[in-house]
């Protein structure tokens, strides 16, 4: 049985970049119905009710195909959601008025885009270009050497509808949301400046955990 989580802040914290009608929208009707139907998808199949929800998703292609389809849609979707409302956070408790990533994230962005202004730059226009509903991400890609040693290397990528970068084998780290439905309320068709306001409501500290705890953070995921 897999629960909505509430929102980490209230509904009208991130105006005046996403609206409170939105967010109540967004969260108890759009993401709910996701979790909803998941759940009505489990009762059929009880041999995977203790399954966590990121094993349903990295072993989606195993399961039934009926449960599988549901995986896909409402899995992806209550994961990436939930996700989502993490990655952002209101501007009043942003201590550092310098909203750019420091540390390790800070140095793995400068060295895999240059900079973080090219980091933004890429990401936009990644996201600008997706076609129809899916989700930007950034995410780690992990690779090891010949002496067995990680290197974390960032990418900036696209989905389509709602699946996750974990069966790609990906780690999220940062993500928006690209549907109609996050944005449509109050930027109508500017996709570009919704993801343009977006920056003044990461919340890196969020990001940066992720990225030096890894796999370590998917418990907190969803
Ligand atoms: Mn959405």
């Amino acid at each position: 049985m897999f629960h909505l989580p509430p929102l980490p802040y209230d509904y009208n914290d991130l105006e005046p970049y996403i609206d409170e009608m939105t967010m109540h929208c967004h969260h108890d009707k759009h993401h709910r119905t996701y979790v909803d139907h998941l759940n009505e998808s489990l009762k059929e199949f009880p041999k995977y009710e203790n399954h966590t929800l990121t094993e349903l998703i990295r072993e989606q292609d195993h399961l039934p195909s009926k449960l599988r389809l549901s995986v896909v849609r409402n899995g992806g979707g209550h994961y990436n959601h939930s996700l989502f409302w993490k990655v952002l956070r209101p501007v009043a408790t942003n201590a550092n008025p310098d909203p750019n990533p420091k540390g390790a994230l800070g140095h793995a962005l400068e060295r895999d885009f240059g900079s973080y202004e090219n980091f933004q730059l890429q990401f936009v226009e990644k996201a600008k270009a997706h076609f129809g509903s899916g989700w930007a991400w950034l995410s780690a890609d992990d690779r090891f050497d010949e002496k067995g040693s990680r290197q974390r290397k960032l990418l900036i990528h696209t989905t389509l509808e709602h699946e996750t970068p974990l069966n790609r084998g990906l780690f999220p780290l940062f993500v928006v949301d690209l549907w109609e439905h996050a944005y449509y309320l109050h930027y109508q068709n500017r996709r570009e400046e919704f993801l343009g306001a977006l920056w003044n409501i990461v919340n890196w500290e969020e990001v940066a955990y992720r990225f030096t705890n890894g796999e370590k953070s998917l418990r907190n995921a969803a």
